[in-house]
C-alpha cells in the first residue's frame, strides 16, 4: 500500500466528479471513492495495522486526499445544483397572470349590514327618513323623556350598562354615575329627532343597543330599528298597515301580521307583534301534519313592540311643535339579528359575532 495509490485514487476521483453531469452520478462518485467500501476507507481503517514506519505517512496522505475528495463533491454539488435550477427556470415558467386555484371569492357584506340595509331599504320605500345618535346616552333621552321616570320598574327590566360621567357634562341632564348609560335600546332618538324637526315626522334609526345580557339569543351588544311617525290623526291602524307592508316585504308576499296587548313605558296602547310563519304559511304544522319547528306549531313568529305614542312623550317636547291634544303617532322596534337569523335560518345569535369565515360564507 504505497503513497503512490493513494495519490492515483484522488486523480481518479478528481476525474469521475469532475465528469458528473447530474447529482445522480455525483452521488454515485462520491459513494465510489467515499463510501464504506471505498478503497480510501479500507486504506484508512487498515492504517493501524501498518508498520509503524509507514502508518505516518500513508495516514497523513489518506487524510489529506479525503479531504480533497470531500472538497471537490461540496464544490460540483453548488454548480450541478445551480445548473439545475437554470434548466428548471428555463422550462418550468410560471404564468403569474393566470388566477390562482381555485379562485378566491371577493368578499361579501355581513349578514347584519345586509339585513339592516334591506329593513332601510323597505321604510326608506315608506317616506321614512333614516336618523343615526349616540350609543353612549343620557339617562334623560333613554328613560326620563320616555315616560320611565325615576324608580319606575322598567328601568329595571332592562339590564343597562352604566359610565362614569365626564365632568364638563351638562348639569341640565343630571350629574353622577347613574346618569350616563349605554343606550339600551335606539329609541332615545325619537326624543332627539322630535326636538329637531317638527311634525310631520317619519324616522327610522337603525344602530347599536347594548345590555347585560348573554345566551344562544341575546348579545350584549345587538343592533335594533325603531320607526316613529308624528302626525295629525295617525291611528293603530296605521301602525298595522306600515308593519304589514314592512314584513310582507322581509319575508313574503303572503304574511300577515297580528298585534297582541303588550305593556311599554312609552306607548298606549302598546302591542308585541307577530308575524305569520313563513315556513308553514300560518298552519303550525308541516305538509304530512309535523309541527313547524319555526313557529313551534303557532303559526305565528314573534318580532318586536310597537304603539301609539304616549302623549307623556310629546309633553317632554311640546315646545318643538308637538302639541299632545293635536298630533298623535306611532313607534315600533325589532332586532336587526332577530330578523337574520329567520331569514336565514340559524339557530344561534352567537354565530352573527363569532366572524367565522365559513358560517358567512354561507350568507353571500
Ligand atoms: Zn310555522
Amino acid at each position: 500500500m504505497s503513497v503512490e495509490r493513494i495519490g492515483k485514487i484522488e486523480e481518479e476521483a478528481a476525474a469521475a466528479i469532475a465528469g458528473a453531469g447530474d447529482t445522480a452520478e455525483l452521488e454515485e462518485a462520491r459513494v465510489r471513492f467515499l463510501g464504506r467500501k471505498a478503497e480510501l476507507t479500507g486504506i484508512l481503517r487498515g492504517i493501524s495495522d501498518l508498520d509503524p514506519s509507514e502508518r505516518g505517512e500513508v495516514g497523513s496522505a489518506a487524510n489529506r486526499a479525503r479531504e480533497a475528495i470531500e472538497a471537490l463533491v461540496a464544490g460540483r454539488a453548488g454548480e450541478l445544483e445551480r445548473e439545475e435550477l437554470g434548466r428548471s427556470l428555463e422550462t418550468d415558467r410560471l404564468d403569474v397572470t393566470l388566477p390562482g386555484s381555485p379562485p378566491r371569492p371577493v368578499g361579501h357584506l355581513h349578514p347584519v349590514t345586509r339585513t339592516r340595509r334591506l329593513i332601510e331599504d323597505v321604510l326608506v320605500g315608506l317616506g321614512y327618513r333614516v336618523v343615526e345618535g349616540p350609543e353612549v346616552e343620557h339617562d334623560f333621552y333613554n328613560f326620563t323623556a320616555l315616560n320611565h321616570p325615576e324608580g319606575h320598574p322598567a328601568r329595571m327590566l332592562q339590564d343597562t350598562f352604566y359610565v362614569e360621567p365626564s365632568e364638563d357634562l351638562d348639569p341640565s341632564c343630571g350629574s353622577g354615575p347613574m346618569d350616563v348609560l349605554l343606550r339600551t335600546h335606539t329609541s332615545p332618538m325619537q326624543v332627539r329627532a322630535m326636538e329637531d324637526s317638527p311634525p310631520p315626522l317619519f324616522v327610522i334609526v337603525p344602530g347599536k343597543t347594548y345590555r347585560r345580557d348573554s345566551d344562544a339569543t341575546h348579545s350584549p351588544m345587538f343592533h335594533q330599528v325603531e320607526g316613529l311617525a308624528v302626525g295629525e290623526g295617525l291611528t293603530l291602524a296605521d301602525l298595522k298597515g306600515t308593519l304589514l307592508e314592512m314584513l310582507r316585504a322581509l319575508f313574503g308576499p303572503d304574511r300577515e301580521v297580528r298585534m297582541r296587548p303588550h305593556f311599554f313605558p312609552f306607548t298606549e296602547p302598546s302591542v308585541e307583534f307577530d308575524v305569520s310563519c313563513f315556513r308553514c304559511g300560518g298552519q303550525g304544522e308541516l305538509e304530512g301534519g309535523e309541527r313547524c319547528g319555526l313557529c313551534k306549531g303557532i303559526g305565528w313568529i314573534e318580532l318586536g313592540g310597537a304603539g301609539m305614542v304616549d302623549p307623556n312623550v310629546f309633553g317632554f317636547v311640546s315646545e318643538h311643535g308637538y302639541d299632545p291634544d293635536t298630533v298623535t303617532g306611532f313607534a315600533f322596534g325589532f332586532g336587526v339579528e332577530r330578523i337574520a337569523m329567520l331569514r336565514h335560518g340559524m339557530g344561534d345569535l352567537r354565530f352573527l359575532f363569532e366572524n367565522d369565515v365559513r358560517m358567512l360564507e354561507q350568507f353571500s
